[in-house]
């Protein structure tokens, strides 16, 4: 998944604005003159990278251009993280929602196993993207639930991929962590932006960090986020707008959610540990365009399984065997490795890594190595809370 520049951008934009207001707080002129001509530089890049904003970026481009002549020009100072002095500039949250924006390239074929999640998902996708009759609305909110590293984060971003929508992942805790007190404003942010560059889909990981039942200034904060996003949500649903823009959330530990944030997510589907014939689909796809011709597949199925080996475990296992394949077929070059490593990018780049095969041996030994972080208790614990409230 290629992240998108203008992500980058937002946030090399927030880290020189903040220097900005240091510099401007000590009365360094001459930095506020170097950090209001970055920013500008910054906004005329943005203006050139998200071109349905062109018009504000270089609005704001202009602003500071004149920031360092003329005071009280500079655009509003942004977000205020937990522990910073607010002081008396108005805060700017537009950059929060666009600086989760990511470009997905993911699509259903890149996803192993799942076959059922996957046409679960497709579906809800369908009906959210199809011109329909008013009264058929598509599910709100679907929850994701299972052992880290199954796949969720990757559903999202198939379904952002395929539909080519903009994806923006988000990871609740840090919201609620980082811009402590400014966490609904950083949601509506979110929910704003993902308005202006739908299709959006908007993937909410770590749903479980929305805590209602805690006391004091946390569990406050947690409650109005909630209602903030329910709202989100709802205003979507009820808006007749051809605008799609479907919220996936995510946790590794649903039984850790509150009843408040359960029952205002009725479709909740399970994501498992990868059986058998799907660790098999994973391996191939991890291994894409290599020669696996000598890998005994049923036999990787069944270790995988035995391990309790996740998704991203199997990734793991691949990129180990993959390099223990580099290395064997590349002796020229890792016999040597000392003098490789004297010689410029230059000309490193006229050498090439050559592929070869992947043996039996390379998984075998990269199996070895790799270990499940779950265990067999972590996995029934999902299973029987998916018993008990899994509901597709
Ligand atoms: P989660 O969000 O459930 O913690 P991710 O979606 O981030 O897990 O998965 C981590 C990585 O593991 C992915 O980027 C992908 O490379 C690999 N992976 C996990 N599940 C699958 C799958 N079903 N098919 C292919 N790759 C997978």
């Amino acid at each position: 998944m290629k992240i998108d520049l203008s992500g980058v951008l937002y946030g090399q934009l927030k880290e020189s604005e903040k220097k900005y207001y240091d510099a401007l707080a000590k009365n360094d002129l001459e930095n506020v003159k170097k950090f209001a001509q970055q920013c500008a530089n910054i906004e005329k890049q943005l203006a050139d990278k998200v071109p349905d904003q062109a018009k504000a970026h270089l609005e704001k481009a202009k602003r500071w251009d004149e920031a360092d002549k003329k005071a009280g020009t500079a655009p509003k100072k942004r977000m205020v993280e937990k522990g910073e002095k607010s002081g008396d500039t108005e805060e700017d949250f537009s950059g929060f929602g666009e600086s989760l924006i990511q470009t997905s390239t993911v699509t259903w074929k890149d996803i192993g196993g799942l076959a059922e999640v996957k046409s679960l998902i497709m579906e809800t996708v369908v009906i959210a993207g199809l011109s329909k009759p008013e009264s058929i609305k598509p599910d709100k909110g679907i929850l994701l639930f299972g052992p880290p590293g199954t796949g969720k984060t990757l559903l999202a971003a198939a379904a952002a991929g395929s539909l080519k929508a903009t994806f923006f992942n988000v990871k609740i805790s840090s919201v609620l962590s980082k811009y402590f007190g400014e966490s609904t404003k950083l949601i509506t942010a979110l929910y704003e932006s993902a308005r202006s560059h739908a299709p959006s889909i908007v993937f909410i990981d770590e749903l479980d960090s929305i805590t209602m039942s805690r006391d004091g200034d946390q569990g406050e904060a947690s409650r109005k986020v909630l209602a903030t996003l329910l709202a989100e949500l709802d205003g979507f649903q009820d808006k007749k707008s051809d605008k799609l823009i479907l919220t996936l959330s995510a946790t590794n530990t649903p039984w850790s959610l509150d009843d408040a944030v359960l029952s205002r997510f009725p479709k909740r589907i399970y994501i498992p540990l990868p059986d058998k014939k799907a660790c098999q689909e994973i391996t191939k796809i991890q291994t894409k365009g290599l020669d696996i011709s000598q890998v005994d597949m049923e036999k990787i199925g069944d270790q995988c399984v035995t391990r309790n080996y996740s998704g991203r475990d199997l990734q793991n296992v691949c990129r180990d065997a993959m390099k223990s394949m580099t290395r064997r077929i590349n002796k020229d070059i890792f016999d040597n490795i000392e003098n490789m490593a004297e010689l410029s990018f230059e000309e490193l780049q006229k050498k090439t890594l050559k592929a070869g095969p992947l043996s039996m041996e390379d998984f075998t030994q990269a199996i070895t190595r790799i270990k499940s972080p779950l265990t067999p208790d972590d996995f029934k614990k999902q299973e029987a809370w998916n018993k008990q409230y899994g509901a597709s």
